[in-house]
């Protein structure tokens, strides 16, 4: 997305969607030689370019107009989060509000209603929206979320136009109805599913649960599922636990703690989501959460599941087999 903000063509500023922004943004720094990046917007793609700037040297300031960075995830995973950029000296300002972006001598002056921000190299990473227009234009039947609205085979409204990726719709398994979460993982499958019955298969997309993960500095983020921003926004009953448990086994080295949020329908004890951060072996932890709300599994079958135990690996109580108990013993008040 371009916000409707002044100064998105001078030079030193980026979006960042293609290879080619990356490599043009590569060759800024390797050419200009920047001190200083602001990054506009502190999302999956935001968090990441504070990181790799920082790495290149550049002081890095995250601008994020939500009282939170990577808005979407629970405040206790944010928090996490904030916090490892901050321990790497990355300056992060939540709840401030760009509007323009200015010349500042030889500089970058982001303009903010904080005040103005001195840059050398500005990075605009606000989110995506789906690119339609061309669908638009045929008569394709766009969804509620906006993105083309396609059935499990990928087909539109129209016979002969299937949609794949980050133009089209998702079917969420676990909220039961289309939405919009752009993923090169999703685009992927869809795409694979779209060719095949262009030429006559009969495949169908299973649809996603919303699984994503990022790294910062030494921090895994994870997520699938849904989260309380999505259990508000569709009026979901749920109960939620935040758990803290070694990655390994207690005493083995390396091991850290990992955070983790899970949620769970009150009422069948259905897992719906899962958050986790952590400095080890996070992203892949998140999968067993992932499997677990495909297989539509109850918190009490997570937390029974047979998982590997060894100190290099894990304790003997795996952080997701904690997590699941503690979200479990939240709604009946017992202890963990
Ligand atoms: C910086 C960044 C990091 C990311 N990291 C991850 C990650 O770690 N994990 C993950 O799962 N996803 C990630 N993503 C998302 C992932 O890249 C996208 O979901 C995926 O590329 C979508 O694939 P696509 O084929 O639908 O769209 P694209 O990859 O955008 O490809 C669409 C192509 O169509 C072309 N096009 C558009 N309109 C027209 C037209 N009218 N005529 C002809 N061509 C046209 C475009 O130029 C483009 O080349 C990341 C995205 C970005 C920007």
């Amino acid at each position: 997305m371009r916000p409707p903000i002044s100064g998105l063509d001078l030079p030193g500023v980026f979006l960042l969607r293609e290879l080619t922004d990356g490599a043009a943004i590569k060759r800024f720094i390797d050419e200009a030689g920047p001190r200083c990046a602001a990054i506009i917007g502190a999302g999956y793609i935001g968090i990441e370019m504070a990181d790799v700037l920082s790495r290149r040297g550049l002081t890095v300031h995250v601008l994020e107009h939500a009282n939170q960075v990577i808005p979407g995830f629970e405040p206790v995973i944010s928090g996490i989060v904030g916090e490892e950029l901050r321990r790497h000296g990355v300056h992060v300002d939540t709840g401030v509000t760009v509007q323009g972006i200015d010349t500042a001598g030889q500089r970058l002056s982001v303009l903010t209603d904080k005040g103005p921000v001195t840059a050398d190299l500005v990075i605009v990473s606000i989110g995506v929206r789906p690119n339609v227009a061309l669908a638009r234009s045929a008569g394709v039947q766009l969804g509620t979320t906006g993105a083309i609205a396609v059935d499990a085979m990928q087909r539109t409204n129209i016979a002969g136009i299937f949609a794949a990726g980050d133009c089209a719709e998702a079917f969420n398994q676990v909220l039961g109805r289309p939405v919009y979460m752009p993923l090169g993982t999703t685009a992927n499958k869809q795409g694979k599913i779209a060719g095949a019955n262009a030429v006559g298969a009969e495949e169908r997309f299973a649809g996603i649960v919303g699984t994503a993960g990022f790294r910062v500095f030494d921090l895994e983020v994870a997520r699938t599922g849904v989260g309380s921003t999505e259990i508000s926004g569709y009026g979901l009953d749920a109960i939620s636990g935040v758990s803290r448990h070694s990655s390994r086994g207690h005493h083995f080295p390396g091991s850290v703690q990992i955070t983790t949020v899970v949620f769970i329908d009150r009422a069948s004890g259905r897992v719906l989501g899962a958050q986790m951060a952590g400095a080890d072996t996070v992203a892949k932890r998140i999968d067993v959460f992932a499997t677990a709300l495909h297989a539509r599994m109850s918190v009490r079958e997570v937390e029974s599941l047979d998982l590997c135990y060894a100190p290099p690996f894990a304790p003997v109580y795996d952080p997701v087999l904690i997590a699941a108990s503690v979200a479990r013993k939240a709604g009946t008040g017992s202890s963990p």
